[in-house]
């Protein structure tokens, strides 16, 4: 096995397991979210397991990503939701991908893009029910509709489903969430009666397809739990299993003298003489300089903690005296299982106030992805 600086190993039987949790969960199919790479884990190969494990399908936010996706050679339904103004409708229809529309105006351009190609676009409407971020707006909903019956009539669109994103879905019990599946629920009942009805009906992210099976409809378009991280940490793991373990081979080992201070800033000085590791990673590869003095890793079995300031590439483990038995070229654990208690990426998200998804989604193209 060639050995990396810096890997990202992703178990795709994680992938898979997790997936047949989210299904057992909501009772009901799954499309896999692999928007941002997978949240980090790779698009391809994470779709490719996903669909393998019985995802139904695979959605994902901008068109390119969902090109990309084909050219891979990936032919599941496939969804895209997020769309510049300049977006490539044409690509998408002419690649059979579901167009979700957000607006008239995007509708419209959508409907010009399928006339150009004399091909029907897929879409999926995408409804805002109350998070107040993309989808049609309540206050547009007469006039999208009446656009919308009359592109289907026409044969410009064919609309193959209906979706909106939850405000509060990790707060299981806010009233909210029956509130915008019930405001989902009437746009598909008014889309029915223009005979522009859609067949399929998507509502729960990861935390409300573990937590509520009534709004799951006909599928659930869960992201994080398919990487295995907990949606609702407070409540526990849901017996989802993280995909991704970060590891760092050891780059240098060396003396600090006490007085000595690590890094830029010096913001650790060493206390008695001690041995430092330096490790080839930072805050350009994903590990947040928030971090800096407020995570360990695991090598060998045995934490240690990092000290001193994460800079844009390296970072410094502090050994203790004897050196803890480490060698250069041994292997740092940043983050993984958590398991055999080594750190997590909830770890890091709780050190610096933040979400797994971010710390995923932001580990860097530097870090080689493996996948096992
Ligand atoms: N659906 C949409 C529209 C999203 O934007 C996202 C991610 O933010 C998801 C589903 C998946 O959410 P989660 O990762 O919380 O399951």
């Amino acid at each position: 096995m060639t050995t990396h600086a810096l890997t990202a190993t992703i178990d795709l039987g994680a992938i898979a397991h997790n997936v047949d949790v989210l299904r057992t969960a909501a009772g009901a199919d799954v499309l896999a979210v692999v928007k941002a790479d997978a949240y980090g884990h790779g698009a391809v190969p994470v779709a490719q397991a996903a669909l393998a494990a019985g995802a139904a399908e695979l959605g994902v936010a901008h068109i390119t990503e969902a090109l990309a996706l084909r050219r891979a050679g990936v032919d599941a339904h496939l969804t895209a939701w997020l769309h510049a103004p300049d977006a490539d409708f044409v690509s998408a229809i002419e690649h059979d991908i579901d167009i979700a529309v957000s607006s008239t105006r995007q509708l419209d351009s959508v409907v010009a893009a399928a006339e150009r190609l004399s091909q029907p676009a897929t879409v999926t409407v995408k409804v805002d029910t109350g998070l107040n971020r993309s989808g049609v707006a309540a206050d547009e909903w007469p006039d999208f509709s009446e656009v919308l019956g009359k592109a289907r009539a026409g044969g410009a669109v064919a609309v193959r489903a209906i979706m909106c994103h939850l405000a509060r879905g990790d707060e299981p019990e806010h009233p909210l969430n029956s509130e915008q599946a019930r405001r989902l629920d009437d746009a598909a009942a008014d889309l029915r009666r223009l005979g522009a009805g859609p067949e399929v009906t998507h509502i729960a992210n990861s935390p409300a397809a573990l937590t509520r099976p009534d709004l799951a409809r006909d599928l659930v378009r869960p992201g994080i739990a398919l990487y295995g991280r907990s949606p609702i940490p407070e409540r526990g793991d849901f017996g989802l299993v993280p995909a991704m373990t970060l590891t760092a081979q050891v780059a240098l080992v060396k003396k600090l003298a006490a007085g000595q201070g690590v890094s830029y800033g010096h913001t650790f000085v060493a206390q008695h003489d001690t041995m430092i590791a330096v490790l080839p990673a930072g805050y350009a590869d994903g590990v947040p300089r928030l971090l800096s003095g407020r995570f360990q890793v695991a090598i060998n079995g045995r934490l240690f903690p990092g000290i001193g300031r994460v800079c844009m590439d390296q970072l410094v483990i502090d050994l203790g005296p004897d050196g803890g038995g480490v060698r250069e070229g041994d292997v740092a654990e940043l983050f993984g299982t958590g398991r055999t208690g080594g750190p997590t990426a909830g770890d890091w998200a709780d050190a610096i106030g933040t979400i797994d998804y971010e710390i995923v989604s932001g580990i860097g193209s530097r870090a080689v992805r493996r996948y096992v």
